[in-house]
């Protein structure tokens, strides 16, 4: 097999996690393509995760936990909701905040 290096339509990306298989490339100076193929039913909602932090999405969880943000040992402040993506503590009122760029 001889490898040609004349790149016509750009690099094509392929990830996939547990059930879901992203596909991506770019296209000739246009934006870049994305394909999310859920293997499962579509019940299972996808979301695509921007690294900027708009689309991190609250999650509630059964345990109280101190909040990340403003809690302290002299306040404890808990809440029972987490951030999906980072995985960490946040009360209602820090979970905004936390995730807007400084
Ligand atoms: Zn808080
Ligand atoms: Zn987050």
């Amino acid at each position: 097999m001889k490898t040609d290096n004349k790149y016509t339509s750009g690099d094509i990306e392929y990830a996939q996690s547990e059930d879901i298989g992203i596909m991506r490339w770019k296209d000739r100076g246009s934006k870049p393509v994305t394909l999310i193929s859920n293997m499962h039913n579509s019940s299972d909602t996808s979301t695509v995760l921007r690294k900027n932090g708009v689309d991190h999405m609250p999650k509630f969880i059964d345990k109280y936990r101190r909040c990340k943000m403003c809690s302290t040992k002299a306040k404890e402040k808990r809440s029972n909701m987490i951030c999906s993506t980072c995985e960490i503590t946040l009360c209602k009122q820090c979970f905004k905040p936390y995730h807007k760029p400084t």
